[in-house]
Protein backbone atom coordinates (compact mmCIF):
# COMPACT_ATOMS: atom_id res chain seq x y z
CA UNK A 1 0.00 0.00 0.00
CA UNK A 2 1.57 3.38 -0.66
CA UNK A 3 1.80 5.88 1.83
CA UNK A 4 -1.64 7.59 2.65
CA UNK A 5 -0.33 11.10 3.65
CA UNK A 6 0.63 13.70 1.76
CA UNK A 7 1.36 17.73 2.52
CA UNK A 8 -2.62 17.78 2.08
CA UNK A 9 -3.12 15.40 4.42
CA UNK A 10 0.10 16.01 7.25
CA UNK A 11 0.53 13.63 9.87
CA UNK A 12 -0.98 14.72 13.12
CA UNK A 13 0.03 11.87 15.55
CA UNK A 14 2.64 10.51 17.45
CA UNK A 15 3.46 7.09 16.50
CA UNK A 16 3.67 4.24 19.44
CA UNK A 17 4.32 0.74 19.53
CA UNK A 18 2.63 0.39 15.55
CA UNK A 19 -0.26 2.81 16.36
CA UNK A 20 -0.73 6.28 15.38
CA UNK A 21 -1.98 7.87 18.71
CA UNK A 22 -2.49 11.92 19.81
CA UNK A 23 -0.09 12.88 22.63
CA UNK A 24 -0.89 13.15 25.81
CA UNK A 25 0.51 16.53 26.45
CA UNK A 26 -1.28 19.88 24.92
CA UNK A 27 2.13 21.24 23.64
CA UNK A 28 2.03 22.02 19.60
CA UNK A 29 4.16 23.12 17.13
CA UNK A 30 3.71 25.56 14.60
CA UNK A 31 5.31 25.36 10.88
CA UNK A 32 5.94 27.20 8.44
CA UNK A 33 6.41 27.29 4.79
CA UNK A 34 10.32 28.67 3.72
CA UNK A 35 9.61 29.46 0.27
CA UNK A 36 6.82 31.99 1.09
CA UNK A 37 6.97 32.39 4.96
CA UNK A 38 3.20 30.78 5.27
CA UNK A 39 1.97 28.91 8.42
CA UNK A 40 1.55 25.15 7.74
CA UNK A 41 0.19 24.03 10.83
CA UNK A 42 0.14 24.80 14.37
CA UNK A 43 -0.72 21.67 15.66
CA UNK A 44 1.64 19.23 15.30
CA UNK A 45 2.01 17.31 18.04
CA UNK A 46 5.13 17.28 20.73
CA UNK A 47 5.72 14.58 22.33
CA UNK A 48 5.92 15.11 26.58
CA UNK A 49 6.95 12.92 28.84
CA UNK A 50 4.15 10.25 29.59
CA UNK A 51 4.73 9.97 25.51
CA UNK A 52 8.20 9.32 25.99
CA UNK A 53 7.51 6.96 28.71
CA UNK A 54 4.88 4.81 26.81
CA UNK A 55 7.53 4.74 23.74
CA UNK A 56 9.55 3.34 26.22
CA UNK A 57 7.74 0.83 28.04
CA UNK A 58 6.65 -0.57 24.33
CA UNK A 59 10.20 -0.96 23.12
CA UNK A 60 11.06 -2.74 26.42
CA UNK A 61 8.43 -5.16 25.75
CA UNK A 62 9.37 -5.65 22.21
CA UNK A 63 13.01 -6.05 22.68
CA UNK A 64 13.65 -9.34 23.76
CA UNK A 65 11.46 -11.04 20.69
CA UNK A 66 13.22 -8.60 18.33
CA UNK A 67 16.84 -9.31 19.77
CA UNK A 68 15.94 -13.11 18.82
CA UNK A 69 14.08 -12.76 15.59
CA UNK A 70 16.25 -14.98 12.83
CA UNK A 71 18.82 -13.10 10.69
CA UNK A 72 16.84 -13.85 7.77
CA UNK A 73 13.76 -12.35 9.26
CA UNK A 74 14.80 -9.34 10.13
CA UNK A 75 17.30 -8.44 6.99
CA UNK A 76 13.25 -8.82 4.82
CA UNK A 77 11.95 -6.67 7.07
CA UNK A 78 14.91 -4.00 6.78
CA UNK A 79 15.02 -4.63 3.06
CA UNK A 80 11.38 -4.33 2.47
CA UNK A 81 10.96 -1.11 4.54
CA UNK A 82 14.11 0.28 2.37
CA UNK A 83 11.97 -0.81 -0.56
CA UNK A 84 9.19 0.97 0.66
CA UNK A 85 10.70 3.85 1.48
CA UNK A 86 11.95 4.03 -2.17
CA UNK A 87 8.63 3.55 -3.31
CA UNK A 88 7.35 6.55 -1.49
CA UNK A 89 10.46 9.01 -2.07
CA UNK A 90 8.07 11.62 -3.99
CA UNK A 91 5.25 11.71 -1.75
CA UNK A 92 8.15 11.37 1.60
CA UNK A 93 10.17 14.46 0.00
CA UNK A 94 7.08 16.40 -0.76
CA UNK A 95 6.08 16.36 3.04
CA UNK A 96 9.71 17.75 4.27
CA UNK A 97 10.02 19.68 1.29
CA UNK A 98 7.12 21.82 2.56
CA UNK A 99 8.78 23.11 5.74
CA UNK A 100 12.62 22.67 4.79
CA UNK A 101 12.45 23.98 1.53
CA UNK A 102 14.98 21.98 -0.55
CA UNK A 103 13.71 20.79 -4.16
CA UNK A 104 13.30 17.02 -5.32
CA UNK A 105 15.54 17.00 -7.92
CA UNK A 106 18.46 17.83 -6.40
CA UNK A 107 18.24 16.75 -2.90
CA UNK A 108 14.72 15.61 -1.92
CA UNK A 109 15.81 12.31 -4.23
CA UNK A 110 19.06 12.19 -2.94
CA UNK A 111 18.32 12.00 0.65
CA UNK A 112 15.45 9.69 0.34
CA UNK A 113 17.78 7.58 -1.33
CA UNK A 114 20.53 7.75 1.36
CA UNK A 115 17.52 6.17 3.89
CA UNK A 116 16.60 3.68 1.72
CA UNK A 117 20.55 2.96 0.95
CA UNK A 118 21.35 2.60 4.98
CA UNK A 119 18.17 0.10 5.56
CA UNK A 120 19.55 -2.03 2.32
CA UNK A 121 23.32 -2.13 3.62
CA UNK A 122 22.95 -2.52 7.01
CA UNK A 123 20.54 -5.38 6.39
CA UNK A 124 23.18 -6.90 4.49
CA UNK A 125 25.26 -6.64 7.86
CA UNK A 126 22.42 -8.83 10.02
CA UNK A 127 24.10 -12.06 9.58
CA UNK A 128 27.84 -10.79 8.49
CA UNK A 129 28.24 -8.99 11.91
CA UNK A 130 29.87 -11.68 13.38
CA UNK A 131 31.65 -11.80 16.93
CA UNK A 132 35.07 -13.25 17.63
CA UNK A 133 36.62 -15.90 19.09
CA UNK A 134 39.95 -16.61 20.59
CA UNK A 135 42.61 -20.19 20.77
CA UNK A 136 42.08 -22.11 24.05
CA UNK A 137 46.01 -22.24 24.66
CA UNK A 138 45.80 -20.98 28.10
CA UNK A 139 42.56 -24.64 28.89
CA UNK A 140 40.19 -21.16 28.15
CA UNK A 141 38.40 -20.33 25.42
CA UNK A 142 37.33 -16.63 24.79
CA UNK A 143 34.46 -15.61 23.02
CA UNK A 144 33.29 -12.11 22.13
CA UNK A 145 29.53 -11.65 21.14
CA UNK A 146 28.33 -7.59 19.98
CA UNK A 147 25.13 -7.67 22.14
CA UNK A 148 22.71 -4.89 21.54
CA UNK A 149 22.02 -2.37 23.89
CA UNK A 150 18.39 -2.29 24.47
CA UNK A 151 16.07 0.50 24.21
CA UNK A 152 17.96 3.40 21.95
CA UNK A 153 16.95 6.80 20.50
CA UNK A 154 18.28 9.24 17.57
CA UNK A 155 17.72 13.42 17.74
CA UNK A 156 18.09 14.81 14.60
CA UNK A 157 18.48 17.91 12.93
CA UNK A 158 16.54 19.50 10.24
CA UNK A 159 19.00 19.73 7.36
CA UNK A 160 18.37 16.59 6.30
CA UNK A 161 15.90 14.79 7.79
CA UNK A 162 15.12 11.86 6.24
CA UNK A 163 19.02 10.53 5.47
CA UNK A 164 19.47 10.84 9.27
CA UNK A 165 17.02 8.44 10.43
CA UNK A 166 18.56 6.23 7.94
CA UNK A 167 21.92 6.56 9.27
CA UNK A 168 20.94 5.63 12.94
CA UNK A 169 17.52 3.69 12.40
CA UNK A 170 19.46 1.08 10.62
CA UNK A 171 22.12 -0.11 12.21
CA UNK A 172 20.52 0.39 15.47
CA UNK A 173 17.36 -1.98 14.10
CA UNK A 174 19.97 -4.53 12.22
CA UNK A 175 21.72 -5.06 15.44
CA UNK A 176 18.83 -5.79 17.16
CA UNK A 177 18.04 -2.92 19.23
CA UNK A 178 14.36 -1.00 19.31
CA UNK A 179 14.68 2.43 18.20
CA UNK A 180 12.66 5.74 18.87
CA UNK A 181 13.65 8.87 16.08
CA UNK A 182 13.02 12.15 17.45
CA UNK A 183 12.94 14.47 14.48
CA UNK A 184 13.94 18.10 14.40
CA UNK A 185 10.83 20.36 15.23
CA UNK A 186 10.92 22.40 11.86
CA UNK A 187 11.04 18.89 9.92
CA UNK A 188 8.32 16.31 11.38
CA UNK A 189 6.16 15.38 8.92
CA UNK A 190 8.30 12.65 6.26
CA UNK A 191 9.07 11.37 9.78
CA UNK A 192 6.06 10.69 11.35
CA UNK A 193 4.75 9.86 8.25
CA UNK A 194 7.47 6.52 8.06
CA UNK A 195 4.79 5.12 11.14
CA UNK A 196 2.88 3.70 8.30
CA UNK A 197 5.98 1.64 6.32
CA UNK A 198 7.13 0.92 9.34
CA UNK A 199 4.30 -1.21 10.09
CA UNK A 200 3.79 -2.44 6.36
CA UNK A 201 7.30 -3.43 6.31
CA UNK A 202 6.25 -5.69 9.72
CA UNK A 203 8.63 -3.88 12.24
CA UNK A 204 6.40 -5.67 15.18
CA UNK A 205 4.89 -2.95 17.78
CA UNK A 206 7.40 -1.11 20.14
CA UNK A 207 10.67 -1.95 17.88
CA UNK A 208 10.39 1.45 15.64
CA UNK A 209 9.11 4.44 16.96
CA UNK A 210 8.12 7.97 16.09
CA UNK A 211 7.97 10.80 18.54
CA UNK A 212 7.94 14.26 17.06
CA UNK A 213 8.89 17.48 19.62
CA UNK A 214 11.03 19.64 20.22
CA UNK A 215 14.37 20.40 22.05
CA UNK A 216 12.50 19.32 25.56
CA UNK A 217 11.55 15.70 23.71
CA UNK A 218 14.86 15.54 22.69
CA UNK A 219 15.84 15.92 26.56
CA UNK A 220 13.20 13.41 27.96
CA UNK A 221 15.22 11.20 25.77
CA UNK A 222 18.40 11.87 26.15
CA UNK A 223 18.12 12.11 30.38
CA UNK A 224 16.09 8.38 30.61
CA UNK A 225 17.40 6.33 32.76
CA UNK A 226 15.83 3.40 30.58
CA UNK A 227 17.11 4.47 27.57
CA UNK A 228 20.55 2.65 26.56
CA UNK A 229 21.94 4.75 23.73
CA UNK A 230 21.23 8.47 22.11
CA UNK A 231 22.52 9.03 18.59
CA UNK A 232 22.61 12.65 18.12
CA UNK A 233 22.69 14.91 14.84
CA UNK A 234 22.60 18.53 15.48
CA UNK A 235 24.50 21.41 16.81
CA UNK A 236 27.83 21.29 19.39
CA UNK A 237 25.99 23.49 21.60
CA UNK A 238 23.03 20.68 22.13
CA UNK A 239 25.60 17.82 21.41
CA UNK A 240 27.45 18.94 24.52
CA UNK A 241 23.56 19.21 26.63
CA UNK A 242 22.50 15.67 24.90
CA UNK A 243 26.38 14.38 26.67
CA UNK A 244 25.75 15.95 29.86
CA UNK A 245 22.41 14.49 30.04
CA UNK A 246 23.71 11.43 29.76
CA UNK A 247 26.33 11.44 31.88
CA UNK A 248 24.00 12.63 34.90
CA UNK A 249 20.93 10.09 33.95
CA UNK A 250 22.15 6.51 33.54
CA UNK A 251 25.59 7.12 31.52
CA UNK A 252 23.74 5.62 28.37
CA UNK A 253 26.51 5.59 25.21
CA UNK A 254 26.44 8.91 22.97
CA UNK A 255 26.73 9.18 19.83
CA UNK A 256 27.54 12.81 18.23
CA UNK A 257 27.64 13.92 14.77
CA UNK A 258 27.98 17.95 15.00
CA UNK A 259 29.01 21.25 13.46
CA UNK A 260 31.79 21.86 10.86
CA UNK A 261 33.75 24.38 9.21
CA UNK A 262 35.22 22.37 6.81
CA UNK A 263 39.04 23.75 5.13
CA UNK A 264 39.60 23.39 0.82
CA UNK A 265 42.94 23.66 0.14
CA UNK A 266 43.77 24.54 -3.74
CA UNK A 267 46.86 24.30 -4.71
CA UNK A 268 49.12 26.16 -7.70
CA UNK A 269 49.14 22.42 -9.38
CA UNK A 270 45.28 21.62 -9.58
CA UNK A 271 43.19 20.94 -12.17
CA UNK A 272 41.18 24.71 -11.48
CA UNK A 273 37.97 23.76 -13.53
CA UNK A 274 37.36 20.63 -10.93
CA UNK A 275 38.75 22.58 -8.07
CA UNK A 276 36.13 25.46 -8.60
CA UNK A 277 33.30 22.54 -9.63
CA UNK A 278 33.40 21.06 -6.36
CA UNK A 279 34.00 23.96 -4.15
CA UNK A 280 31.01 25.91 -5.65
CA UNK A 281 28.58 22.84 -5.51
CA UNK A 282 30.03 21.89 -1.51
CA UNK A 283 28.98 25.40 -0.30
CA UNK A 284 25.56 25.59 -2.37
CA UNK A 285 24.11 22.24 -1.78
CA UNK A 286 20.92 22.32 0.04
CA UNK A 287 21.56 25.67 0.85
CA UNK A 288 24.72 25.79 2.20
CA UNK A 289 22.75 23.94 5.03
CA UNK A 290 24.69 20.82 5.38
CA UNK A 291 27.38 20.24 8.17
CA UNK A 292 30.60 19.15 6.05
CA UNK A 293 30.18 21.86 3.35
CA UNK A 294 33.65 23.57 2.06
CA UNK A 295 33.10 27.06 3.53
CA UNK A 296 36.77 27.88 4.23
CA UNK A 297 38.57 27.76 0.65
CA UNK A 298 42.16 28.28 0.66
CA UNK A 299 44.02 29.14 -2.75
CA UNK A 300 47.38 29.21 -3.29
CA UNK A 301 48.66 32.65 -4.75
CA UNK A 302 50.06 31.15 -7.76
CA UNK A 303 46.35 30.61 -9.13
CA UNK A 304 44.59 32.85 -6.54
CA UNK A 305 43.43 35.19 -9.52
CA UNK A 306 41.99 32.64 -11.74
CA UNK A 307 40.48 30.92 -9.23
CA UNK A 308 38.68 33.60 -7.59
CA UNK A 309 37.01 34.74 -11.56
CA UNK A 310 35.96 31.15 -11.81
CA UNK A 311 34.77 30.42 -8.63
CA UNK A 312 32.47 34.10 -8.76
CA UNK A 313 31.38 32.72 -12.12
CA UNK A 314 30.15 29.78 -10.52
CA UNK A 315 28.81 31.42 -8.07
CA UNK A 316 26.67 33.66 -9.86
CA UNK A 317 25.64 31.09 -11.99
CA UNK A 318 24.37 29.12 -8.73
CA UNK A 319 22.13 32.34 -7.96
CA UNK A 320 20.24 31.36 -11.42
CA UNK A 321 19.39 27.94 -9.58
CA UNK A 322 17.64 29.93 -6.57
CA UNK A 323 13.81 29.83 -6.66
CA UNK A 324 10.96 27.86 -5.48
CA UNK A 325 11.76 24.59 -4.85
CA UNK A 326 8.36 23.37 -6.25
CA UNK A 327 9.19 24.66 -9.59
CA UNK A 328 11.32 22.58 -12.16
CA UNK A 329 14.92 23.26 -12.61
CA UNK A 330 15.31 24.55 -9.40
CA UNK A 331 18.10 23.53 -7.48
CA UNK A 332 18.52 25.89 -4.69
CA UNK A 333 15.73 26.31 -2.10
CA UNK A 334 14.82 28.99 0.39
CA UNK A 335 16.65 28.64 3.61
CA UNK A 336 14.73 26.34 6.40
CA UNK A 337 12.82 29.42 8.43
CA UNK A 338 13.35 32.84 9.09
CA UNK A 339 15.32 32.67 12.33
CA UNK A 340 18.02 30.61 9.95
CA UNK A 341 17.28 33.63 7.46
CA UNK A 342 18.10 35.99 9.66
CA UNK A 343 20.92 33.96 11.34
CA UNK A 344 22.86 33.89 8.23
CA UNK A 345 21.84 37.43 6.59
CA UNK A 346 23.46 38.81 10.09
CA UNK A 347 26.90 36.98 9.48
CA UNK A 348 27.09 38.33 6.12
CA UNK A 349 25.95 42.02 7.45
CA UNK A 350 28.87 42.06 10.18
CA UNK A 351 31.18 40.25 7.32
CA UNK A 352 30.62 43.48 5.38
CA UNK A 353 31.82 45.72 8.13
CA UNK A 354 35.65 44.95 8.08
CA UNK A 355 36.08 40.61 8.12
CA UNK A 356 36.47 40.55 4.43
CA UNK A 357 35.22 41.74 1.13
CA UNK A 358 32.29 41.10 -0.12
CA UNK A 359 33.17 39.22 -3.75
CA UNK A 360 29.56 38.06 -4.80
CA UNK A 361 26.06 37.51 -3.40
CA UNK A 362 25.29 39.04 -0.19
CA UNK A 363 21.83 39.88 -1.12
CA UNK A 364 18.24 38.24 -0.35
CA UNK A 365 16.64 37.51 -3.73
CA UNK A 366 12.40 38.24 -3.63
CA UNK A 367 10.62 39.82 -1.18
CA UNK A 368 9.21 36.35 0.65
CA UNK A 369 10.18 33.46 1.59
CA UNK A 370 13.58 33.04 2.72
CA UNK A 371 16.41 32.99 -0.02
CA UNK A 372 20.10 34.36 0.11
CA UNK A 373 22.11 34.98 -2.84
CA UNK A 374 25.20 32.43 -2.83
CA UNK A 375 28.17 34.71 -1.35
CA UNK A 376 31.93 34.55 -1.01
CA UNK A 377 34.07 36.87 1.16
CA UNK A 378 37.80 36.97 0.02
CA UNK A 379 40.33 38.44 2.48
CA UNK A 380 39.26 37.54 5.52
CA UNK A 381 40.32 38.33 8.67
CA UNK A 382 41.20 35.09 10.59
CA UNK A 383 39.95 36.02 13.74
CA UNK A 384 36.34 36.80 12.34
CA UNK A 385 33.44 35.28 12.92
CA UNK A 386 32.85 34.47 9.19
CA UNK A 387 36.62 32.77 9.31
CA UNK A 388 35.76 31.29 12.46
CA UNK A 389 31.58 29.76 12.94
CA UNK A 390 30.14 27.83 11.32
CA UNK A 391 27.37 29.76 9.16
CA UNK A 392 25.48 26.88 7.95
CA UNK A 393 24.00 29.22 4.76
CA UNK A 394 25.25 29.54 1.08
CA UNK A 395 28.29 31.48 2.67
CA UNK A 396 31.82 30.68 1.76
CA UNK A 397 35.07 32.35 2.27
CA UNK A 398 38.23 32.70 0.41
CA UNK A 399 41.92 33.30 1.47
CA UNK A 400 45.32 33.10 -0.59
CA UNK A 401 48.51 31.34 0.34
CA UNK A 402 52.29 30.96 0.09
CA UNK A 403 53.22 27.61 1.82
CA UNK A 404 51.87 24.36 2.63
CA UNK A 405 53.09 24.53 5.79
CA UNK A 406 51.17 27.78 6.43
CA UNK A 407 47.87 26.61 5.34
CA UNK A 408 48.35 23.35 7.06
CA UNK A 409 48.10 25.42 10.20
CA UNK A 410 45.45 27.33 9.34
CA UNK A 411 43.04 24.81 8.51
CA UNK A 412 43.39 23.05 11.47
CA UNK A 413 43.55 26.10 13.80
CA UNK A 414 39.85 25.59 14.50
CA UNK A 415 37.40 23.80 16.62
CA UNK A 416 36.13 22.12 14.17
CA UNK A 417 37.03 18.54 12.96
CA UNK A 418 34.50 16.77 10.32
CA UNK A 419 35.64 17.36 6.71
CA UNK A 420 38.76 18.22 4.21
CA UNK A 421 39.99 18.54 0.77
CA UNK A 422 42.84 19.28 -1.21
CA UNK A 423 43.19 19.88 -4.35
CA UNK A 424 46.80 19.09 -6.16
CA UNK A 425 47.68 16.72 -9.04
CA UNK A 426 50.61 15.92 -7.18
CA UNK A 427 50.23 12.28 -5.59
CA UNK A 428 52.47 12.66 -3.02
CA UNK A 429 51.50 16.13 -1.80
CA UNK A 430 48.15 15.03 -1.38
CA UNK A 431 48.93 12.22 0.51
CA UNK A 432 51.12 14.12 2.78
CA UNK A 433 48.12 16.88 3.21
CA UNK A 434 45.44 14.44 3.70
CA UNK A 435 47.17 12.75 6.65
CA UNK A 436 47.94 16.61 8.10
CA UNK A 437 44.31 17.15 8.00
CA UNK A 438 42.91 17.04 12.23
CA UNK A 439 39.46 15.69 10.64
CA UNK A 440 37.63 12.78 10.40
CA UNK A 441 37.25 12.68 6.57
CA UNK A 442 39.35 13.98 3.78
CA UNK A 443 38.71 14.65 -0.30
CA UNK A 444 41.62 14.00 -2.61
CA UNK A 445 40.53 16.47 -5.91
CA UNK A 446 36.97 16.25 -4.26
CA UNK A 447 35.15 17.43 -1.28
CA UNK A 448 32.55 17.44 1.22
CA UNK A 449 30.94 13.47 -0.07
CA UNK A 450 29.77 10.42 1.83
CA UNK A 451 29.66 6.94 1.35
CA UNK A 452 27.68 4.34 3.21
CA UNK A 453 30.34 1.74 3.85
CA UNK A 454 33.17 4.15 5.08
CA UNK A 455 32.62 5.76 8.68
CA UNK A 456 31.16 9.48 8.62
CA UNK A 457 31.92 11.75 11.35
CA UNK A 458 34.29 14.18 13.00
CA UNK A 459 37.22 14.86 15.08
CA UNK A 460 37.23 17.86 17.85
CA UNK A 461 34.15 19.16 18.56
CA UNK A 462 32.62 17.70 15.06
CA UNK A 463 31.71 14.94 17.65
CA UNK A 464 32.49 11.99 18.78
CA UNK A 465 31.71 8.37 17.19
CA UNK A 466 30.95 7.01 13.64
CA UNK A 467 27.98 6.29 11.49
CA UNK A 468 28.15 4.43 8.52
CA UNK A 469 30.27 0.97 7.68
CA UNK A 470 31.14 -0.85 10.91
CA UNK A 471 31.50 1.42 12.98
CA UNK A 472 27.99 2.42 12.81
CA UNK A 473 27.07 -1.21 14.09
CA UNK A 474 29.80 -1.13 16.49
CA UNK A 475 28.42 1.83 17.91
CA UNK A 476 24.73 0.32 18.75
CA UNK A 477 26.31 -2.94 20.59
CA UNK A 478 28.12 -3.90 23.49
CA UNK A 479 30.70 -6.23 23.49
CA UNK A 480 30.31 -9.36 25.66
CA UNK A 481 33.69 -11.67 26.90
CA UNK A 482 32.48 -15.23 27.37
CA UNK A 483 34.95 -17.28 28.64
CA UNK A 484 34.67 -21.31 28.74
CA UNK A 485 36.89 -23.35 31.55
CA UNK A 486 38.13 -26.38 29.10
CA UNK A 487 40.37 -27.56 31.84
CA UNK A 488 38.19 -29.56 34.72
P1 LIG B 1 20.06 21.57 16.89
O1 LIG B 1 21.18 21.17 17.78
O2 LIG B 1 19.39 22.85 17.14
O3 LIG B 1 18.89 20.48 16.92
C1 LIG B 1 19.12 19.13 16.58
C2 LIG B 1 18.10 18.27 17.29
O4 LIG B 1 18.29 18.37 18.70
C3 LIG B 1 16.64 18.64 17.03
O5 LIG B 1 15.88 17.46 16.90
C4 LIG B 1 16.25 19.39 18.29
O6 LIG B 1 14.88 19.32 18.61
C5 LIG B 1 17.06 18.65 19.34
N1 LIG B 1 17.33 19.44 20.55
C6 LIG B 1 17.42 20.79 20.68
N2 LIG B 1 17.71 21.11 21.97
C7 LIG B 1 17.80 19.94 22.65
C8 LIG B 1 18.07 19.62 24.02
N3 LIG B 1 18.32 20.55 24.93
N4 LIG B 1 18.11 18.32 24.36
C9 LIG B 1 17.89 17.35 23.44
N5 LIG B 1 17.61 17.58 22.15
C10 LIG B 1 17.56 18.88 21.75
O7 LIG B 1 20.64 21.49 15.41
P2 LIG B 1 19.91 21.88 14.06
O8 LIG B 1 19.82 23.36 13.97
O9 LIG B 1 18.67 21.07 13.92
O10 LIG B 1 20.94 21.34 12.97
C11 LIG B 1 22.00 22.10 12.48
C12 LIG B 1 23.30 21.63 13.08
O11 LIG B 1 23.45 20.24 12.89
C13 LIG B 1 24.50 22.27 12.43
O12 LIG B 1 25.42 22.65 13.41
C14 LIG B 1 25.07 21.14 11.58
O13 LIG B 1 26.43 21.26 11.31
C15 LIG B 1 24.76 19.95 12.40
N6 LIG B 1 24.75 18.74 11.58
C16 LIG B 1 25.76 17.83 11.72
C17 LIG B 1 25.80 16.70 10.93
C18 LIG B 1 26.91 15.67 11.07
O14 LIG B 1 26.70 14.55 10.66
N7 LIG B 1 28.05 15.99 11.63
C19 LIG B 1 24.80 16.48 9.99
C20 LIG B 1 23.79 17.41 9.87
C21 LIG B 1 23.77 18.54 10.68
Amino acid sequence: MPISFSSSKLPDQLFINNEFVSSKGSKKLSLYNPADGSLVTDACPCADEKDVDAAVEAAEKAFPAWKAISAAERRGILTKFADLVQQSAEVISEMTRLTLGAPYESFGKFEVGLCADAFRYNAGWIDKFGGESWPQDDGFMKIVRNEPLGVTAGVVPWNGPIGTIGLKAAPALATGNCFILKPSEKTPFGSLALGELIKEAGFPPGVFQVLSGDGSTGALLASHMRIRKVSFTGSIATGKKIQEMAAKSNLKRVTLELGGKSPAVVFDDCNLENAITWTANAITANTGQVCFAASRVYVQEGIYEKFIAGYKKAMQEKAKLVGDPNTAGTTIGPLVDKSQFERVSGFIERGQQGQGKLLVGGNRIGSKGYYLEPTVFTDVDIDSEIHTEEIFGPVSVVRSFKTEEEIMHLSNNTQFGLMAGVFTQDINKAMRVASEFDSGMVGINCVSLMFMNTPFGGSKQSGIGRECGIQALRAFTEPKTIMVNLTY
